[in-house]
């Protein structure tokens, strides 16, 4: 069957590795489907206490590339432990073909296993791309459960993790903006 391999970037540093979540996050994605092949894989990385600036993120994104030897056009995400400009949970920059999802401070928001997180984060992170959504016109401001719950306020992020659902709203915008069925 025809499917999409995802590159997914799993940190550790000397002080906390977090292979294990991702890892755990990939695994989970890929026994439910077989569309997209999700290949986590480790990435030794430097702590920071400085958040990753979105006018920042090509350059990341291309360096990446070229220290880890990654193809020059396959999109890939990248779970970095850096906060995001703006406190976001993650971003995609389109052009560099990469997406960032940040777990810090995540069991600060979440009583869910950081997993849990994660693959939420994995599957939004490929819609958005999927989709060349860069302007956030499908994101729900008042939180409904659906994977485009906005969650200004953090929190609302367990919602839709229990949900685990994609509203029909969504569902429509994916249909009319024709997700790609073949990569
Ligand atoms: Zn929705």
């Amino acid at each position: 069957m025809n499917h999409m391999d995802i590159t997914v970037l799993a940190p550790f540093d000397s002080n906390h590795d977090y292979t294990k979540s991702v890892f755990g996050a990939v695994d989970c994605l890929n026994q439910c489907q077989r569309q997209f092949r999700f290949r986590a894989r480790r990435w030794r990385t430097e702590e920071s206490d400085t958040e990753l600036m979105r006018a920042e993120a090509a350059r990341y994104a291309h360096a990446l590339r070229t220290e880890l030897r990654l193809p020059p056009d396959k999109f890939f995400l990248a779970v970095v432990a850096s906060r995001l400009e703006g406190n976001w949970f993650s971003f995609v920059d389109h052009q560099a073909r990469c997406g960032f999802i940040t777990i810090a401070g995540c069991s600060l928001f979440s009583q869910f296993p950081i997993e849990s997180f994660l693959g939420v984060e994995l599957i939004q992170n490929l819609q958005e791309h999927l989709l060349e959504w860069a302007d956030y016109s499908y994101a729900h401001l008042r939180p409904r459960g659906c994977l485009n719950d906005l969650c200004e306020f953090k929190r609302d992020i367990s919602l839709k993790i229990q949900s685990g659902y994609v509203c029909s709203e969504c569902q429509r915008a994916w249909v009319a903006d024709r997700v790609p069925t073949r990569w």
